[in-house]
């Protein structure tokens, strides 16, 4: 698209913003009802073009990425008469006669940026909230799933006039030549590096920023766990999406007691999941492209191969592996693997344990596999995460009742259900005074309390 033609959608957004209608709570209902059944009615197309980018079977693109996507416009449509609703606050005394609300109003024009790995959830997704919130949106999806980018397309073109909801497809340049326009705010989801680039860009105009970024996300398998079912929950989410989640387990934090038979677990369940060769499972996924699967090899060579390893050049396929000896300086331990690699390390204290945490920024997400709630606490009170499980991996995000979001450098802001209605908001305080009567005290020469004019 033409740098002209990316003005024009833009212009023409904001001056529909300013015709009001995409405010009132019964256009929004109708919007999410529309865009429901656009989604059940394009459901076999991005089912077939996930498969085509990404290998993923039609359950894991039903559970990860469409199913997500109903249920938050289900809780949208259910509640977005009352999440629009001005909130009546307390007034000080001091402020006697007056009476105070807060007024959500949207932000007016704005702009999702996504990324490959989930691109039916995580563009749609945030379109739900800033529908529920009276926003218009330009949507840009990753050039990296083209096949569902194009199906995402058709999608938008046929079920919203472009005024409203657009989506612009292309390389990284084009959203490049939109984060020059002036948005009202701006929801980005992709990795740290681009993440600051969108917020230097973000910081000429002043737009705030959503960003939904990743990092190194532990899960930590203590001594006391059940062994049997956090080998299940730890493998299903590892190699969902072949690793390529960015609140997948990065690597293991395995007690000392805890690990010759949690591997032997691990392997049990990979086996019952994939079958004795995942690479040959039509249902084991694919590293995205030639670029990722060459810098995923490249982690196989930190260290010592305990359990898979296999690799498939032709089909982009790395079999689930466990890598051991890995040192604290390597690409393995301090880059997001994104992959179905699986670093290892062993502790036996939990201060040992928090220092390895320590060594990478902020996690995405943190996972703890323990039936010790004193042991689940001191992690979670001890460790800034963006949010995680206690004897679980991934789940935390398919609620619409928890916040999603990062923490330093794993994101900014949050989003799914209302959290996600007040991330596409500005909340307006309005302090109405009374006309009737006008207390003196505040004003210049006022003096004991009696009036001055
Ligand atoms: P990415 O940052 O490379 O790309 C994301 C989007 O930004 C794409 O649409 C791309 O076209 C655009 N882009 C790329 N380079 C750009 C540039 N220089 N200027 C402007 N825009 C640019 O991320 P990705 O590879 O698609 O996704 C993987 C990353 O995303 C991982 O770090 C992962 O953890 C993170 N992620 C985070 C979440 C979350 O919800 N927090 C979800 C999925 C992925």
């Amino acid at each position: 698209m033409e740098t002209y033609e990316i003005d024009a959608v833009v212009e023409r957004q904001k001056r529909y913003y300013l015709t009001g209608e995409t405010r009132p709570v019964p256009f929004r209902r109708a919007q999410l009802a529309k865009l429901r059944e656009a989604l059940l009615r394009f459901e076999p197309e991005l089912l077939a073009a996930l498969r085509q980018d990404l290998n993923k079977s039609e359950q894991e693109a039903y559970t990860t990425e469409i199913g997500i996507v109903l249920t938050e416009l289900r809780i949208a449509l259910r509640h977005v008469r009352r999440w629009s609703k001005p909130d009546k606050v307390r007034t000080p005394l001091t402020h006697f006669g007056a009476s105070s609300r807060i007024v959500p109003e949207p932000y007016g024009t704005t702009l999702v940026i996504g990324p490959w790995n989930y691109p039916v959830n995580l563009m749609l997704v945030p379109v739900v909230s800033a529908i529920a919130a009276g926003n218009t949106i330009v949507m840009k999806p990753s050039e990296m799933a083209p096949a569902t980018s194009r199906v995402l397309a058709t999608l938008v073109r046929e079920t919203f006039r472009p005024e409203y909801v657009a989506l612009i497809e292309g390389e990284a340049s084009v959203s490049t030549e939109l984060l020059k326009r002036p948005f009202d705010h701006i929801f980005f989801t992709g990795s740290p590096q681009v993440g600051r680039i969108v917020m230097e860009a973000a910081a000429k105009r002043l737009i705030p920023v959503t960003l939904e970024l990743g990092g190194k996300s532990p899960c930590i398998v203590h001594n006391d766990a059940c062994l049997a079912l956090a080998a299940k929950r730890l493998v299903y989410g590892k190699l969902t999406n072949a690793g390529q989640t960015c609140v997948a387990p990065d690597y293991l934090l395995v007690h000392k007691e805890a690990k010759a038979a949690l591997y032997k677990e691990i392997e049990s369940v990979v086996e019952a999941f994939y079958g004795k060769e995942p690479l040959r499972d039509p249902d084991y996924g694919r590293i995205v492209n030639e670029r990722h699967y060459r810098r995923l090899l490249e982690y196989l060579k930190d260290g010592r191969i305990a359990y898979g390893g296999q690799t498939d050049d032709a089909a982009l396929k790395i079999a689930p592996t466990l890598l051991e000896g890995v040192s604290s300086a390597s690409g393995a331990m301090r880059e997001e693997i994104f992959g179905p690699i699986l670093p290892v390390l062993e502790y036996e204290t939990l201060d040992e344990l928090l220092a390895i945490i320590r060594e990478n920024p902020k996690p995405l997400a943190l996972y703890v596999f323990s039936e010790n709630k004193r042991f689940q606490q001191d992690i979670i009170r001890e460790v800034p995460f963006g949010g995680g499980c206690v004897n679980d991996t991934l789940m935390h995000l398919g609620t619409p009742y928890l916040p999603f979001g990062g923490v330093g450098t794993s994101g900014i802001g949050s989003y799914h259900g209302e959290h996600g209605f007040r991330t596409f908001s500005h909340y307006k305080s309005v302090l109405k005074q009374t006309s009737r009567f006008d207390f003196p005290f505040r004003y210049p020469k006022a003096k004991n309390g009696l009036t001055i004019i």
